[in-house]
C-alpha cells in the first residue's frame, strides 16, 4: 500500500464515519441498500460509488421535502 492508497483509505474511513453520524439508523442487513448486493463485513453499502449514489438519492428526496 503507497501513501495515495493510505491517504484514500484514510477518506474513505471518514466519510464512513460520518455517514454513520448522519443516518444512524441504516441498519446492517448484508446486502448493499443501494444495488443488494452482498456485503458482509458489516457495511452496508459494497462500496463508494453505491453508497455515494444512495446518499445523492437520499439527499435530493430530502430537498424535494419528500423525506
Ligand atoms: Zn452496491
Amino acid at each position: 500500500m503507497d501513501e495515495l492508497d493510505r491517504a484514500q483509505a484514510r477518506e474513505e474511513e471518514m466519510r464512513a464515519d460520518a455517514l454513520k453520524k448522519r443516518y444512524p439508523s441504516l441498519p446492517y442487513t448484508g446486502h448493499c441498500h443501494w444495488c443488494g448486493d452482498i456485503t458482509g463485513g458489516g457495511r452496508t453499502f459494497c462500496g463508494a460509488e453505491c453508497r455515494d449514489d444512495w446518499q445523492r438519492e437520499r439527499e435530493a428526496a430530502r430537498r424535494a421535502g419528500r423525506a
